[in-house]
């Protein structure tokens, strides 16, 4: 096989949140009961769909037109909803026409950064959601570019990190935000989403603003969608469904675009965004079409206060029990529904040891860990699904050098 048919190496493209659950998978045929803290899927961990929104998705199933491929950039009905949902607020103003529909967020992470010239680098968080840092990383055939998230400043952006970065480096042409953050729980205060607008405006970037956790806020705190914010920047906001309705298994994500008539070369790179669409056809017609009525459901805004609350006190039992193990650093998280655990520098050594008998199990998690390159926190999410059946994810896959572990 000739080799330039792959511009990134084998295995490079990492997703340790589902890899994860191979391993727990092998466990679980040895007798280990697992306890699935990796992924963030609501459904997953038990969430119960209420019954009126299930009454609105089997009612379009049965009578609705539905069944149909629909525009290439989505229902135009659904699509009217969201940019007066956006429009409403009084800041920036869109029309249908700015907002495109995609198979999911992560199929939008991916074509917005594959559309990108390959040498036009976005910089994200570190940690960030692997998925940014890796499709970002896949169109350049490079290393992620990234700032740094700052544990001991409850893991907002370190602001000098990302000036300094962007001053030096011309590749970089946008710069990523995700609020609230996945992998840290974090929601930016305005004042930060500010600043980070203003180096946009600045070094002439545009925004990548990824809110599919935008209406889960809890611990009484607020943010602003970056639409409020952004004045004249050219922006896309990435939301979905998978988190809020939930309904992750809708496949279904949208972006909003602000600004592109601001900027010649980001209309172009949006109207290559448009174009791929077409060459797709177009994306889920069933989940658009249920989301006005869901939505706009009376009942909807009370299930989720209902569902903010209680990841609210999950977050703060988390919280509170993990704030008193030693060598671990945590923050309270206000948002989402994840907290990144960060060790200390000297938590984790190489002569620590898995603490159980079972042999089958142990030649299993020794195997793994020896493997060439396993990181520290890698082995110590090892041991601790091996030993315990707690199932996280280690921080060093959500492209950090940092050390430790995201639990929901
Ligand atoms: N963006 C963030 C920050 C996420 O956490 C996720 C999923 O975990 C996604 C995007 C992808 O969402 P979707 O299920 O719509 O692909």
């Amino acid at each position: 096989m000739r080799n330039n048919i792959v511009h990134i190496g084998a295995g490079e493209l990492t997703y340790e949140i589902r890899a994860i659950v191979e391993i727990a998978e092998k466990l679980q045929k040895l007798g280990i009961k697992t306890n699935m803290e990796n992924i963030g899927d609501p459904v997953a961990k038990g969430e119960k769909i209420p019954l009126w929104m299930k009454e609105i998705v089997a009612d379009l199933a049965m009578k609705d037109c539905s069944y149909g491929y629909c525009a290439t950039k989505g229902l135009l009905e659904t699509r009217q909803f969201l940019a007066e949902m956006t429009n409403r607020r009084g800041k920036a103003q869109i029309t249908p026409d700015d907002i495109i529909f995609f198979n999911g967020l992560g199929d939008a992470i991916q074509k917005v950064y594959g559309l990108l010239r390959r040498e036009a680098r976005v910089i994200g968080p570190s940690p960030t959601y692997s998925t940014h840092s890796s499709g970002e990383a896949a169109h350049a055939g490079q290393k992620p570019v990234c700032y740094r998230l700052d544990p001991d400043n409850n893991w907002y952006p370190d602001l000098d990190d990302l000036r300094l970065s962007v001053k030096y480096n011309p590749a970089i042409s946008g710069i990523l935000i995700i609020n609230p953050d996945n992998p840290t729980g974090a929601v930016y205060p305005e004042r930060i989403l500010k600043e980070i607008v203003a180096i946009a405006r600045e070094y002439d970037l545009f925004l990548i603003c990824d809110e599919i956790y935008q209406n889960l806020v809890f611990n009484g705190q607020a943010t602003k969608p970056i639409s409020d914010l952004i004045g004249d920047v050219p922006a896309i906001s990435m939301k979905g469904i998978s988190k809020e309705l939930p309904w992750p298994g809708a496949r279904c994500g949208w972006i909003e675009v602000y600004n592109a008539d601001k900027d010649p070369v980001f209309k172009r790179y949006i109207q290559s965004i448009v174009d791929s669409k077409m060459v797709e056809v177009c994306s889920t017609t069933l989940p658009q079409k249920a989301i006005p009525r869901i939505m706009s459901h009376p009942e909807y805004p009370v299930y989720l206060e209902e569902r903010k609350s209680r990841y609210e006190r999950c977050s703060n039992i988390a919280y509170r029990i993990l704030k008193e193990v030693p060598g671990v650093m945590v923050n309270r998280t206000n948002g989402a529904f994840y907290m990144s655990v960060a060790f200390k520098e000297d938590t984790l050594t190489h002569d620590q040891t898995l603490p159980i008998d079972n042999r089958e199990v142990r030649a299993l998690v020794e195997g793994l860990v020896s493997q060439p390159g396993v990181s520290l926190d890698k082995r110590f999410v090892y041991y601790l699904l091996a030993s315990t059946g707690i199932c996280v994810v280690p921080l060093s896959s959500f492209f950090t050098p940092q050390r430790g572990f995201r639990i929901t």
